[in-house]
C-alpha cells in the first residue's frame, strides 16, 4: 500500500487535554476525577486520550459499550461500561477487562446469574434515562452485590435548574444504603456546581475536550482539537460572481478564494455555511457559500500569499462555534469524521 497523507488533519493538543483534566481534578476537591471517553473519546480518539490522561494520574474511565471497552483493554485501565449488560455482552463482561454499570433490574439479574463480581450501579434520580429507582434499592435490589461505584447522572447541570439540587438530595439519601465503596454524580457541568455535588468520584467528558458547559469554565478550559485542511485550489472571484451550491454568496468585490479539503462528511456541518471561519497566520478567513460534502470555500483576500497545498486552521473553539452553528458542543466533537489524519502534539 502506498502511504497517502490525508488532506485534512485533526490537531490534538495533548498538553491542553491534560491541563483540562488537572483543572477538573482540582475543582473536584478531594473527590477522584475520572474521564468519560465514550464515543471514541468524544471523537478525538479514545486510545490516545485515555493513555494521556492515565499518564497524568486519571484512574477511572467510562465508555458506553463493551466494544469500546475492549478497544481500550490493552491499556490496562479501570473501565466502566455505562450501558451495562445485554445478554450479548455477557462473554465480554466475564472476560474481566471492564465493569458493567448495571442500569435495570433485568441487568442486575443477568449479572447475578452470570456469577456476579465487582460492578457499578446507576440509579435514576430524576432524568428518567438509565438507572434503577431509589425505591428498588429500598426493596433490596442490590443486596449482596459487590458494588464499586453507585452513580447517578444530572439532567440539567449546565443550567441553574432546581432539578440539580433535587437530584443531589435524592442521591445523597442513598449514602450508606448500599455496599458501594464510592458515590459519583457529577459530569463536567456538575463539577462546577460545587463540593456538594462531588461525592467520591467525578466523571467529566466535554470540558476535558475543550467544551464549556457552564460559564464557570470560560477562559479556564483550553481548546484541545483543531481541524486543519489543505488548500486544493486558489481562484479569483470577480465582484458580483457567486460561490458554491445554490449561489448563496456573491462577491462584493474581487476576492481571492481558497477551496479547502473539508466538508460536512467530515463533520464540518452545513450550519457553518456563510458563518464558519478559518485562520492563516493572523488573518481571519470567512467561510463563503454553502459547505459541500467534501469542500469549503474561504475568502482569503486577507491572506494573499496562501497557495495550493498550504494548510489552514479552522476556527473550532467549541463554545464560539456552537453559538455560530446552532450545533451543541458535543455534536461538534463527536461528528468529526474518519478522514482526518490525527497527529498528536
Ligand atoms: C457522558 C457522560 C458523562 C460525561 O458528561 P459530560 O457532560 O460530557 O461531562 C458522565 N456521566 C455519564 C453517565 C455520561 O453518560
Amino acid at each position: 500500500m502506498i502511504d497517502i497523507p490525508a488532506p485534512l488533519r485533526l490537531r490534538l493538543d495533548g498538553d491542553a487535554l491534560i491541563a483540562n483534566w488537572r483543572l477538573l481534578d482540582r475543582m473536584s476537591g478531594p473527590a477522584a476525577c475520572g474521564a468519560a471517553v465514550k464515543a471514541d473519546g468524544y471523537g478525538l480518539g479514545a486510545h490516545g486520550v485515555a493513555a494521556r490522561l492515565a499518564g497524568a494520574g486519571c484512574r477511572d474511565f467510562f465508555v458506553a459499550t463493551w466494544s469500546e471497552a475492549q478497544a481500550l483493554a490493552p491499556l490496562g485501565l479501570t473501565l466502566s461500561v455505562l450501558h451495562g449488560l445485554r445478554a450479548e455482552d455477557m462473554a465480554a463482561a466475564r472476560a474481566g477487562f471492564a465493569r458493567p454499570v448495571l442500569n435495570s433490574l433485568p441487568q442486575i439479574a443477568r449479572w447475578r446469574e452470570g456469577g456476579g463480581g465487582a460492578c457499578d450501579v446507576m440509579v435514576d434520580t430524576g432524568m428518567n434515562r438509565l438507572g434503577i429507582a431509589p425505591s428498588d434499592i429500598a426493596d433490596g435490589a442490590l443486596d449482596g452485590l459487590a458494588i464499586e461505584t453507585l452513580m447517578s447522572h444530572l439532567a440539567c447541570a449546565d443550567e441553574d435548574s432546581a432539578m440539580n439540587a433535587d437530584q443531589r438530595t435524592r442521591f445523597a439519601a442513598l449514602a450508606g444504603r448500599t455496599t458501594a465503596r464510592r458515590l459519583s454524580l457529577a459530569n463536567s457541568a456538575g463539577i462546577a456546581l460545587g463540593a456538594a455535588y462531588h461525592f467520591d468520584l467525578t466523571r467529566p467528558g466535554l470540558a476535558l475536550y475543550g467544551g464549556v458547559p457552564r460559564g464557570d469554565y470560560a477562559g479556564l478550559v483550553r481548546q484541545v482539537a483543531t481541524p486543519e485542511a489543505q488548500v486544493l485550489q486558489r481562484r479569483l472571484v470577480r465582484a458580483g460572481d457567486p460561490v458554491g451550491y445554490n449561489a448563496t454568496w456573491t462577491a462584493p468585490h474581487d476576492c481571492a478564494v481558497a477551496i479547502v479539503n473539508l466538508g460536512y462528511a467530515d463533520g464540518y456541518v452545513r450550519a457553518f455555511s456563510n458563518t464558519g471561519r478559518a485562520r492563516a497566520g493572523g488573518a481571519v478567513l470567512p467561510v463563503i457559500g454553502r459547505v459541500s460534502m467534501d469542500l469549503v470555500a474561504l475568502d482569503i483576500t486577507a491572506a494573499p500569499d496562501l497557495a495550493e497545498g498550504d494548510w489552514i486552521a479552522i476556527d473550532y473553539d467549541l463554545a464560539t462555534q456552537s453559538a455560530a452553528s446552532g450545533m451543541s458542543q458535543y455534536e461538534l466533537l463527536t461528528l468529526l469524521g474518519r478522514r482526518f489524519g490525527r497527529p498528536q502534539s
